[in-house]
């Protein structure tokens, strides 16, 4: 296991969160990575599992501090994927409510009335249209 305090020279973030800042092996997207005899886990779960046991099922680790690097157990929290989507402002929509969202907005109201009908952050109704707009499926 290694890692370092964050110093400034890390970033104004990182450094005053005071996150442990993953020295070792990374994954292609840069996510920190250990080898355990079960297989390739990422360093942040395996050291959040040695402090507090398994994740719970049906869960990943969110981080608090959106540090990519960061390992330390107390910048991580247990979360859905819905949880998770909704905490980063990504699609957390449905296609149901990604159509709805879109029928919407085609009917003449705004994006920001749209996210707050149905509860959601603006950028998550920006990201699933951009996303049906991709897709071609208008309809
Ligand atoms: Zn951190």
């Amino acid at each position: 296991m290694t890692w370092h305090l964050a110093t400034p020279e890390d970033g104004e973030n990182a450094y005053v969160c005071g996150c442990h800042l993953w020295d070792g092996q990374t994954d292609r997207d840069g996510t920190p990575v250990i080898h355990t005899t079960q297989g390739n886990t990422t360093a942040a779960k395996a050291l959040w599992e040695r402090k507090n046991g398994p994740v719970p099922k049906g869960k990943v680790l969110g981080s608090l501090c959106g540090e990519t690097l960061c390992v330390r157990p107390r910048h991580r929290e247990p979360m859905t994927h819905r949880e998770l989507a909704y905490r980063y402002g990504r699609t957390a929509l449905t296609p149901r409510l990604r159509d709805r969202a879109y029928r919407l907005v085609s009917s003449g109201m705004s994006r920001r009335k749209v996210a707050e009908l149905m509860n959601v952050d603006e950028s998550t109704i920006r990201h699933a249209l951009r996303e049906l707009d991709r897709g071609g499926k208008h309809g």
